[in-house]
């Protein structure tokens, strides 16, 4: 009798789509190798033995926010201990020449006026031309058009005037009800999240897709996260990558320990296959870790995102990767998995690509 497995790989071979089923299936599935397989299989098809990664810096400007999501650890109140703003001067100081990108997202701080924003990224675009700008979440655009009086587009392009050049796609966690009210009641939903990327996505403005998983939300949530981004590619085109962030369960434990390296390869692997219109999905190392990191790249993840220089919010929640890695590091851990390191931009834009030498065999055949 055919198994799931066995219907999922002749749909893979005929290029047909996985139902909403076929997905919430296969998460129950117990080979977790042959899922791989076929995941790498969708991978290869599109981008052989390549895997990208950016020359990049995360930049959180401050951890003060006007929310408390019971989720999380970076945010705090002014005046507290573990309370900073960065000025533009300690902006542009984590900057470099050799950068690409700059990823920018923080707390909802209560008192920064618009014009400081903005002259952030004049301040970063006049000093270092040749970086790109991936900047806030749905949910801080959603603050600044209401804090500001302008409407979600006018927010947006308002900082494409002054270069932002995507969107990171944060924010949304999982796309469920139930866990938002439990969670962060009083952030966005996904109806304003879509929104705000389809009207990114009119605009010009690319964006990604994080999905947070491992902490309430069940199976059929994270698929349901999954479809109604499907949904929202097709009419758009404009997501770059899905980047699945696994929870951190730090000082808030929501849940007692974060997801198994079974369920973060799974994710990756649902994700590449069910997620037919997304060109990228991402093995983000810094909440999965380098080792599971590398072993995604062979369960359907081409993307390892960047060496980031200083990241805060997960590590606020105690996550156990290193704060940074450099440009070596990560081309040698892309090239351990024996695949090729490309270095890119932050709109996936090859740069460079470091070495070409070593063709990829799979290690999940
Ligand atoms: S998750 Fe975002 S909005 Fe919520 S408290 Fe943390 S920084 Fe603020």
């Amino acid at each position: 009798m055919a198994t799931l497995l066995d219907d999922v790989a002749q749909k893979v071979h005929n290029n047909e789509r996985l139902t909403r089923d076929d997905a919430l299936g296969l998460f129950e599935a117990r080979d977790v190798i042959r899922l791989g397989r076929l995941a790498d299989q969708v991978k290869r098809a599109r981008w052989d033995d390549r895997v990208h990664f950016v020359i990049n810096r995360q930049i959180n400007p401050t951890n003060v926010c006007v929310l408390s999501c019971r989720f999380c650890d970076f945010a705090t109140k002014r005046g507290r201990a573990n309370a900073y703003e960065m000025t533009i001067q300690e902006i542009l100081e984590r900057c470099s020449d050799e950068l690409r990108e700059v990823h920018i997202v923080g707390g909802l701080h209560p008192d920064w006026t618009w014009d400081y924003y903005v002259e952030m990224f004049r301040a970063i675009q006049s000093r270092f031309p040749q970086i790109q700008i991936k900047a806030w979440t749905a949910v801080e655009i959603d603050y600044f058009s209401k804090k500001f009086r302008l409407s979600v587009e006018e927010v947006l392009r308002r900082f494409q005037a002054v270069g932002l050049a995507a969107l990171p796609g944060g924010g949304a966690e999982v796309f469920s009800e139930r866990v938002r009210k439990s969670l962060f009641p009083f952030k966005i939903g996904s109806p304003r999240w879509l929104e705000i990327h389809r009207t990114a996505h009119r605009l010009g403005i690319p964006t990604n897709a994080t999905l947070l998983y491992g902490h309430m939300e069940t199976h059929a949530e994270r698929v349901d996260h999954m479809l109604k981004l499907r949904e929202l590619q097709e009419e758009t085109r404009g997501f770059m990558s899905f980047i699945p962030l696994a929870y951190q369960p730090g000082k808030t434990q929501v849940v007692a320990r974060s997801a198994s390296a079974i369920e973060d390869l799974k994710t990756i692997a649902i994700a590449r296959i069910f997620l037919d219109n997304i060109l990228h999905i991402k093995a983000y190392w810094v909440t999965m870790g380098e080792e599971i990191a590398s072993v995604a790249l062979h369960f359907g993840a081409d993307d390892i995102d960047g060496t980031i220089g200083e990241e805060r919010i997960m590590h606020a929640a105690d996550a156990a990767s290193p704060v940074s890695l450099t440009r070596e590091r990560l081309a040698e851990l892309i090239r351990e998995a024996g695949c090729t390191p490309v270095e890119r931009d932050a709109l996936y834009h090859t740069v460079k690509i470091h070495d070409d030498r070593v063709r990829c065999e799979s290690t999940v055949s």
